[in-house]
């Protein structure tokens, strides 16, 4: 990491629909400061092409690998298991474990319910022998998460809701067990007043940024993709409602990340 070691703490630099202008997006990072980008997991063939990244942009790339709850709901039983096997001897050489957790919205969750809920179980585990800290995507599941973390317990080195959006309720809940959250593109929406008042209230040592590009970009992006540079929007609108400077979200928001991972 360089000068500023501002972090975008969870987006898909690999994701296919990147692929071919992944140099140039790191590059607008590194020009706005943005130096470490730390990735979410998807799946097997995910993790490989965050490893092929890596090796091509050394000290930019956080490996996090995972099985995401859309992968699960789109993967038979047998093949999750087997992901899960090939998932554990990779995890010394990520930062985290992750995206695991569970999403219940009805056009995915298929028959997907009861597999999801095994997954998150079995990562919860391995993230404890491990000792990584866990990136969790929660949607449309908020008692049920908490009930397996209650009854799994959260890892000794804890980890981050990512793309937290959500009321202040349900943030204490997550904060309450010694979790993270993480705020990215949805926050910038001027409507979202029920994440405002989260940003409002919480405590800072406990906020990571996000942009989990491709994924949910702010409104001046319109609907292209979203790329790490988009990290400022996400900054200047927590420094508007927290009344302070972007640079110091940013500064604030990197440090709490680099506590969280033992960097
Ligand atoms: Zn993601």
């Amino acid at each position: 990491m360089t000068k500023n070691q501002w972090i975008d703490a969870h987006c898909h630099l690999a994701d296919l629909r990147l692929q071919s202008q992944v140099a140039e997006i790191i590059g607008r990072a590194t020009e706005a400061g943005i130096d470490f980008m730390m990735q979410g997991g998807v799946g097997p063939e995910d993790w490989q092409r965050q490893i092929e990244l890596a090796r091509l942009y050394p000290g930019k790339l956080g490996l996090c690998f995972g099985l995401h709850p859309y992968w699960v709901a789109d993967h038979n039983e047998q093949t999750c298991e087997e992901a899960l096997d090939a998932l554990a001897p990779l995890l010394p050489q990520a930062l985290g474990l992750g995206e695991t957790g569970l999403d219940f919205r009805p056009h995915l969750v298929k028959d997907s319910r009861e597999r999801q809920l095994g997954i998150f179980e079995a990562q919860l585990e391995l993230a404890e022998a491990s000792q990584k800290p866990v990136v969790l995507h929660i949607v449309q599941a908020h008692e049920e998460a908490l009930r397996v973390l209650d009854v799994w317990g959260v890892p000794q080195a804890k980890g981050f809701v990512h793309s937290f959006n959500g009321s202040w309720r349900k943030a204490q809940d997550f904060l309450s067990r010694g979790l993270y959250l993480s705020v990215g593109g949805p926050v910038v929406w001027p409507q979202n007043e029920k994440l405002h008042q989260v940003i409002f209230e919480m405590p800072l040592e406990f906020l990571l940024i996000e942009t989990d590009s491709p994924d949910q970009p702010p409104p001046r992006l319109k609907q292209s993709l979203n790329e790490p540079a988009s990290l400022w929007d996400v900054a200047a609108k927590i420094a508007d409602i927290r009344k302070m400077e972007a640079s110091m979200v940013l500064g604030q928001t990197s440090h709490n990340f680099k506590r969280l991972f033992r960097l």
